[in-house]
């Protein structure tokens, strides 16, 4: 499990890293500013603790209400430390559906238990939505998901200027690996290639099955150039993969992906940035397979 706290006390941090050394993996720290809200994205923590006791009522909240809402982060549980129970941290607490609260002074029992309590939660979710968000082959979130979570993206980026990436990536000649080995090592590729894009690609990036074996992937917070590095790095990881067909013999292949990334200009629709992402796609198609290619998003 991995924990990330978040406070600009020296002696909050220490006290807690006491309390938990059994069953976390791993915890960092960071000061409550921009930094906090950059590592929730790119650590993407189990369960976040904010230590609001020296709180005048601004920088925490403003960064709780960022973190609860975004819908990247809104799901990972948040237990906020207080030095006192106040009417004004009652009323954000529940206005953000803040997962539980702890006030001073913090014991080792109550921390233990409330962290347990996430842990159990944070499981019964991933099952529940396992089979609500799912594709069921390849484990790659489904097209309503899919759909769903871009949507609230655009919202996101659109109102707070983040940008957005959106790629989308397809398996060369596959018809020819259907016809040569049959569609169980089809089926059995598809599946592969999602394990291996979901190891690859940071954690805060989503990766959707749109079709057949076309793959969507939408990354939070990344820009063109930061987009460019990470989906380079893919391509050239399945490339240089080895996949087994279903008599087990070895495989290789590779992948074209196009994408194209909005800095939240003004309001758009799903299908408008998908589209843009398919052109890119087809272009790397017609320019000759197995490369990136990106296709700016205009606002007109
Ligand atoms: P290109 O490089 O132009 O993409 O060539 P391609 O042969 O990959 O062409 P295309 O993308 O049109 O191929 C789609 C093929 O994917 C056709 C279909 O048989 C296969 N396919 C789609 N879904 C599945 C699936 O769930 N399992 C298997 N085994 N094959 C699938
Ligand atoms: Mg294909
Ligand atoms: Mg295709």
């Amino acid at each position: 499990m991995r924990l990330l706290i978040g406070s600009s006390r020296e002696s909050f941090i220490r006290q807690i890293k006491t309390f938990l050394l059994d069953g976390v993996d791993s915890i960092e720290s960071f000061m409550l500013n921009r930094d906090y809200i950059d590592s929730v994205y790119k650590i993407n923590p189990d369960i976040m603790f904010i230590d609001a006791t020296l709180d005048k009522k601004t920088e925490v909240w403003k960064i709780l209400n960022t973190i609860a809402r975004a819908p990247s982060t809104r799901e990972i549980p948040v237990i906020i430390f207080l030095e006192k129970k106040t009417a004004f941290a009652m009323k954000k607490i529940c206005e953000l559906e803040i997962f539980d609260y702890i006030v001073e002074p913090f014991l080792k029992c109550e921390v233990l238990i409330k962290v347990n309590k996430a842990k159990q939660i944070i499981e019964l979710k991933k099952e529940f939505s396992k089979f609500l968000t799912r594709d069921p082959l390849t484990g790659a979130y489904n097209r309503a998901f899919l759909f769903e979570r871009l949507n609230e993206e655009l919202n996101w980026c659109s109102l707070y200027k983040e940008p957005l990436t959106v790629a989308m990536f397809d398996i060369d000649f596959f018809k020819k690996i259907n016809d040569t080995y049959g569609h169980l090592t089809g089926d059995k590729i598809l599946i592969e290639l999602v394990h291996k894009a979901i190891s690859f690609l940071p954690d805060r990036v989503l990766v959707g099955r749109y079709g057949g074996e076309e793959f969507c992937i939408l990354m939070p917070s990344t820009n063109e150039e930061e987009a460019k590095e990470i989906l380079e790095g893919f391509r050239k990881s399945i490339e240089n993969s080895e996949f087994l067909t279903f008599k087990g013999d070895s495989l290789k292949l590779t992948i074209s992906i196009g994408f194209t990334t909005f800095y939240g200009e003004n309001h758009i629709l799903p299908y408008e940035i998908i589209q843009k992402a398919d052109i890119a796609l087809y272009r790397a198609k017609q320019e000759g397979r197995n490369r990136v290619i990106f296709e700016p998003f205009i606002v007109e």
